[in-house]
């Protein structure tokens, strides 16, 4: 698998001068797996310049195939989708796994995004490619574009995002993003799911003493991710959702603060940043 970070930011886009470096875009990641195929994990604004590029392939002919894994619908999780050139190139076939519990409440929850209220599309069926929504069953694998994956619901402040954990001839990617632990304390289920990942990403959201004032948010900061992944037991560390108001400065911080944390054991911390690309 190869992973690519398109957008790598929290709750809002923050473009500007101080987050440059690490990019202001929100939350999207693309895999392309030993054969070729194309997933997308979360549909942030990150999606629009993965779009771009993809107009170079067979998704500016119409014919690319891809399947995007949805972990919740909150504004830094979905605002790319209108922006997502693929999905008006006829031919194109793109499936999208997402939470929900059934494909009908999801396609409305996505409907509701494209209302003219919001977006001047109006509706998905204005989508000129195949676009097919299926809702995850949580726990039961499935395979995607030839990877197996697994979800599971993690909490997130007053609702929930799915985490997944991807598998392809032995490698193992975790996305957990958008987790609120109870009491700040990765649980054992959680610590289950990301056991002996070779690359767990994890928001980092936040500072240990911004967190303290936010936590009913559901987010994590970058010491309980570091406590998931020495408790796992993973390879790499991804840091990741940095907040809207941090500077490239300041994640250079959580950066320094997790391999500190992590100092002494075998786990390398990688930060996402735009652009960069991860083989595992
Ligand atoms: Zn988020």
């Amino acid at each position: 698998m190869k992973v690519r970070f398109w957008g790598v930011r929290g709750s809002i886009p923050a473009p500007g001068p101080e987050t440059n470096r690490y990019g202001g875009n929100t939350s999207c990641v693309s895999i392309t797996t030993a054969t070729g195929g194309l997933v997308i994990i979360d549909m942030g604004t990150g999606l629009m310049h993965l779009g771009a590029t993809l107009m170079a392939s067979a998704f500016g002919k119409g014919a690319g195939r891809a399947a995007i894994l949805l972990s919740h619908t909150h504004w830094d999780h979905i605002q790319g989708l209108g922006f997502f050139p693929p999905v008006f190139v006829p031919g194109n076939e793109i499936t999208l796994w997402g939470p929900g519990g059934s494909d009908h409440v999801l396609e409305g929850i996505l409907e509701g995004q494209m209302d003219p209220n919001f977006s001047p599309l109006q509706t998905l069926k204005n989508f000129s490619a195949s676009f097919e929504i299926r809702a995850v069953q949580v726990g039961v694998p499935f395979e995607v574009q030839g990877l197996t994956v697994t979800a599971r619901l993690h909490p997130h402040g007053g609702t929930s995002a799915l985490a997944f954990r991807l598998e392809e001839a032995g490698r193992v990617f975790v996305y957990a993003s958008d987790v609120g632990y109870a009491d700040g304390v990765p649980d054992a289920e959680s610590i289950a799911f990301y056991r002996g990942a070779d690359v767990l990403l994890h928001d980092t959201t936040y500072k240990p003493e911004d967190q303290a004032t936010r936590r009913n948010r559901g987010f994590s900061a970058y010491d309980e991710a570091c406590a998931a992944a020495r408790a796992a037991g993973v390879g790499r560390l991804v840091t990741f959702h940095y907040d809207q108001d941090y500077t490239d400065d300041d994640v250079d911080g959580i950066v320094a603060s997790c391999r500190a944390l992590l100092a002494g054991t075998a786990i390398e911390v990688v930060p996402a940043r735009e652009g960069d690309e991860l083989a595992i």
